[in-house]
């Protein structure tokens, strides 16, 4: 298994390099961890005894075009090269106080800065001395644990989550992306001291959020969040999806679980994150708009609307950016109910070039979000569905090849419309250009300047305006 490492050509000449600097160095944490699972890294780590920093500049000068940066303060060095970013630290010590998971930091053994990582399969340390180049060092049993899949903590779990609160997420994201199992007494801990993750700044926890929603089946991590009680307090609109009401003995489905189903769902079919998290978020307001009603039960009217109006207040709190990737998931989370409306009725031209209209080039990711939504367990009821929306697809293929909605800019602007009839900005308008624009998308008229200017004249007239 060290094989690997001995012909490694990278980790030779570090090596030779630190033999010739009478250094100690250890490659460790993800790499090494990586490498047993057979995932590709770029992200290497050398651990060096004493200071890194001489060791990794001797290392750039030797490979072309890659880059040096250090940190004397941190003792920590770091080369790009263009296959890998090299980082070197100096083995260290590290103690906590409550306030802060930024730990006091002091020069250490191998042992120590083995002890201060978060896991014990991200402890696994490669020597890279000349004598005993290529064995693996393993404290903690970290290979047994990547052989079990299982997620431990080297030393007392409260204690190490308690000192960075970040390896509570850190430890159910792993879980998530790996497939493996928090051990019992971690897990317990995690719930112990789940109030501490409110030292951790917002970004860590999205970053790592972003990470299980990346991952192959994302459920996993929204569930240990919800089993272990942090999602109440990271992230409070979510977890208020959870749970059933009932009224005269009739109860809704449980919107947390049909969402991580939705969520799963889509990750078949998409890496797009912006897309899993509009799958995340397309029923976040059914706790705000819910209703009883006798005659129809339950119900969640505008939940859509007002979902997709949440969304700015949690990208905010959770420092996501406020940018088109944002607009993009209010679109979706606004527009999800619609295909399936349209799946449900007669599918007329006109709703869907409205639909096309609306969605723009998002219709596809808009379409795939429809189908994850299916989560019905009877079966004639999905194929009916999933019939429908191959329907509505036929449909909108067929209505953009004839009218090339999708990206369509109405015929009629602002300004054509100020410039024939000379007039100022104003509420006519606004007034004339909706009204042509929506005479299209119903199909009253067709998709052509000539019509639409006809339909505009007469709409002015309507309104006492004449042209010039
Ligand atoms: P990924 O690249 O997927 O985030 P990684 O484990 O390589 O995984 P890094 O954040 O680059 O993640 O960390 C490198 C190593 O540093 C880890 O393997 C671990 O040994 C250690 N480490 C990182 N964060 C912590 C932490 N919060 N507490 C203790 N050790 C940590």
């Amino acid at each position: 298994m060290e094989d690997f490492f001995v012909q490694h050509p990278l980790f030779r000449q570090i090596s030779r390099l630190a033999a010739e600097q009478q250094k100690e160095a250890y490659l460790i944490g993800g790499y090494v961890r990586d490498y047993f699972l057979k995932r590709p890294s770029k992200d290497i780590d050398i651990v060096v005894i004493g200071d890194g920093i001489q060791l990794a500049k001797k290392l750039a000068e030797q490979i072309p075009d890659s880059d040096f940066a250090y940190f004397k303060n941190f003792g920590t060095a770091m080369v790009k090269t263009p296959d890998y970013e090299i980082e070197f630290v100096g083995a260290r010590k590290e103690s906590y106080n409550y306030l802060s998971r930024k730990p006091k930091v002091e020069p250490g053994t191998l042992e120590d800065d083995q002890l201060r990582r978060d896991f014990t399969i991200n402890a696994l340390a490669i020597n890279l001395s000349e004598q005993h180049f290529g064995e693996l060092l393993d404290p903690f049993n970290g290979l047994q644990d990547l052989h079990n899949k299982i997620i431990r903590t080297p030393g007392n779990p409260e204690l190490t989550y308690s000192d960075d609160p970040l390896r509570m997420m850190r430890a159910i994201r792993f879980a998530t992306q790996l497939g493996f199992e928090i051990e019992e007494n971690s897990l317990n801990a995690i719930r112990t001291e789940k109030e501490r993750i409110r030292i951790v700044s917002k970004e860590r926890i999205t970053d790592e959020l972003n990470k299980m929603l990346l991952s192959p089946k994302p459920s996993v991590g929204f569930k240990l969040l919800f089993d272990t009680g942090l999602l109440e307090i990271i992230f409070p609109e979510l977890h208020r999806l959870h749970g059933v009401e009932k009224i005269n003995g009739k109860g809704h489905k449980d919107n947390f679980y049909h969402t991580l189903e939705v969520l799963d769902n889509i990750s078949t079919t998409t890496d797009n994150l912006w897309l899993r998290w509009a799958a995340l978020l397309h029923d976040i307001a059914k706790p705000a708009t819910k209703r009883y009603d006798t005659e129809q039960g339950w119900t969640f009217h505008g939940h859509e609307d007002k979902g997709s109006r949440m969304v700015p207040h949690i990208f905010r709190q959770l420092k996501l950016p406020l940018n088109e990737k944002m607009k993009y998931v209010q679109k979706l989370v606004l527009l999800h109910l619609r295909p399936i409306v349209l799946a449900k009725e007669t599918v007329t031209d006109s709703a869907v070039r409205r639909l096309l209209f609306e969605a723009g080039d998002d219709i596809d990711d808009l379409m795939l979000l429809c189908h994850a939504d299916v989560t019905t367990k009877n079966e004639f009821k999905k194929i009916r569905y999933r019939n429908n929306f191959e329907l509505v697809k036929t449909k909108l293929k067929e209505v953009e090849e004839k009218d090339r909605i999708r990206n369509w800019q109405p015929p009629i602007t602002g300004e054509l419309i100020m410039k024939t009839f000379g007039i100022a900005p104003g509420r006519n308008v606004g007034i004339i250009k909706d009204f042509v624009r929506e005479a299209i998308l119903d199909g009253d008229i067709s998709n052509s300047y000539e019509e639409a200017y006809q339909l505009m004249l007469e709409k002015g007239k309507e309104l006492g305006l004449n042209p010039v």
